[in-house]
């Protein structure tokens, strides 16, 4: 039987650390900000900027949303970026994605200044988390980092696989392995004879959005399974990838959705925001008083 990676409790002790030092950060007059900007009505979106908004009080940061109408113009969404750039009081930005079709993505996460950009989305910051020297690493992957050290378990030298290519999960989440001296193979949808190299993983990530998607006979025994996958069973219920029932009794560490990653994404950008507030705590003198 595996042992249960607790993403919930592990989460809240990330965030109990990001208080106590937005706490300290409060003596010097600074209260980290973050701006979530929402376009549409997507009610997912709608779930997890709530969540952000409340995770933000929890440890004492200052939040504001952005919730703006589906049918927003490129131009109006970059003059907002542009503004919040400009203040003093905001040290996050995030767009919630997906955005709406007729906007682009890759130039409105351009846009937003390396500085500012906490999801560590950016050309510029993906660039540092590829050479190691980052100051934001994207949030989800960062968390699974979390995740894994929290097992005990030794990255170095050990046998990694990611399944998922994306930009914002599988691809940062296969270079920071990397960065721990892990041996890393990332597969995906064209990867043949894929349960011949998971089932060879020390430590399997799942990030592929499909429900059972990994099951027992592609894990190997004793590994540590990380389901970043948030997915509907058929009965509607949010699950992972990762067929649990099956792969639980075979894994040796196992993280459970919900409960797993999840929490741990938005206690990652938490800590985000607070090293942005640090950055940005040069220029913090110079705030306007709050109102
Ligand atoms: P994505 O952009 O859709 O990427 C999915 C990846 O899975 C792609 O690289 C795809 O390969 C690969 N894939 C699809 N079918 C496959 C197959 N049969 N065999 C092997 N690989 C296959 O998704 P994402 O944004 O990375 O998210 C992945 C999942 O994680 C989703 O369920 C999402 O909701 C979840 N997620 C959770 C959190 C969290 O906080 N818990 C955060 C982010 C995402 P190709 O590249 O070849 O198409």
């Amino acid at each position: 039987m595996a042992n249960l990676i607790n993403g919930k409790e592990i989460a809240a002790q990330v965030k109990a650390e990001v208080a106590k030092e937005s706490e300290k950060l409060a003596e010097y007059g600074v209260t980290p900000g973050l701006a979530v900007i929402i376009v549409g009505d997507d009610p997912a979106s709608k779930i997890y900027v709530r969540n952000k908004k409340r995770a933000c009080e929890e440890v004492g940061f200052y939040s504001e949303e952005f919730a703006l109408p589906e049918k927003t113009s490129q131009k109006e969404l970059l003059d907002l970026i542009d503004t919040l750039n400009k203040r003093f009081d905001i040290d996050g930005i995030l767009v919630q994605l997906p955005l709406p079709k007729h906007l682009n993505e890759k130039t409105i996460i351009g846009a937003i200044s390396p500085k500012k950009d906490v999801d560590a989305f950016s050309p510029f910051n993906v660039g540092r988390v590829m050479i190691g020297e980052y100051r934001f690493l994207p949030c989800t992957p960062a968390g699974v980092m979390e995740l894994i050290k929290s097992t005990g378990v030794e990255i170095s030298g050990k046998n990694c696989v990611v399944i998922g290519r994306s930009n914002i999960v599988g691809k940062p989440m296969a270079m920071m392995l990397l960065h721990e001296n892990g041996t890393v193979t990332v597969c995906h949808s064209k990867t043949e004879n894929l349960s011949e190299i998971t089932s060879k993983a020390d430590i399997l990530i799942s990030a592929v959005g499909k429900a059972h998607f990994v099951t027992a006979d592609m894990v190997k025994e004793g590994a540590v399974v990380i389901d970043v996958g948030m997915n509907n069973d058929e009965d509607g219920k949010l699950c992972g990838d990762v067929d649990f029932e099956s792969v639980e009794p075979k894994a040796g560490y196992i993280t459970p959705v919900p409960g797993g990653v999840g929490p741990m994404t938005i206690a990652m950008l938490m800590k985000n925001t607070l090293t942005a507030a640090k950055l940005n705590s040069a220029v913090a003198a110079k705030r306007p008083p709050k109102k």
